[in-house]
């Protein structure tokens, strides 16, 4: 599959810019789902997402409240880390599908561990896969489109 493109970073701060720019592209109704490793950076850019649509909310792992909700910018950011949900249909009981759908959401949908909603999440959605790489602090940054 298409890695679609990839951006360098080598330090967090540059991760945070990078989500800040990407920000740009979302609108309300959009999901991006973020992949990677525990450590990758997917928080970090996250923080940036928020940064960079205007909201001055303080972004946390929601690990374990599994949403964070970023109001205050251009669009709504729900920031889910699905991490320890145990599955499918915990995100449905939750009601987590209205998120996903352009046509409920009130915002726009950034999701860690996607994969544990796989098959919830349905494209065309945005895909960013963040990879640690044999220097310390360097990360790439892969970004594509998944359409149907
Ligand atoms: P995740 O959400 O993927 O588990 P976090 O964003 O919570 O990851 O944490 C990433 C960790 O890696 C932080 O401690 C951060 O300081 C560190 N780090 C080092 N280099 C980078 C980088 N280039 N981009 C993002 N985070 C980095
Ligand atoms: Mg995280």
């Amino acid at each position: 599959m298409d890695k679609g493109i990839c951006i360098v970073t080598e330090n967090e701060e540059q991760t945070i810019a990078v989500g800040e720019k990407i920000a740009g592209v979302l609108q309300k109704g959009d999901v991006l789902v973020l992949k990677g490793d525990l450590g990758a950076g997917k928080t970090h850019f996250v923080k940036g997402i928020a940064k960079g649509v205007g909201s001055g909310e303080l972004v946390t792992s929601p690990t374990f409240t599994i949403l964070n909700v970023y109001e205050g910018g251009r669009v709504v950011i729900n920031h889910f880390d699905m991490y320890r949900l145990s599955g499918k249909e915990e995100a449905s009981e939750l009601g987590f599908e209205e998120y996903f759908d352009r046509t409920t959401s009130n915002g726009a949908s950034v999701v860690e561990w996607p994969e544990q909603v796989e098959g919830l999440i349905k494209p065309p959605y945005y895909e960013i896969e963040i990879k640690k790489t044999d220097k310390d602090e360097q990360r790439k940054i892969y970004f594509r489109r998944v359409t149907l």
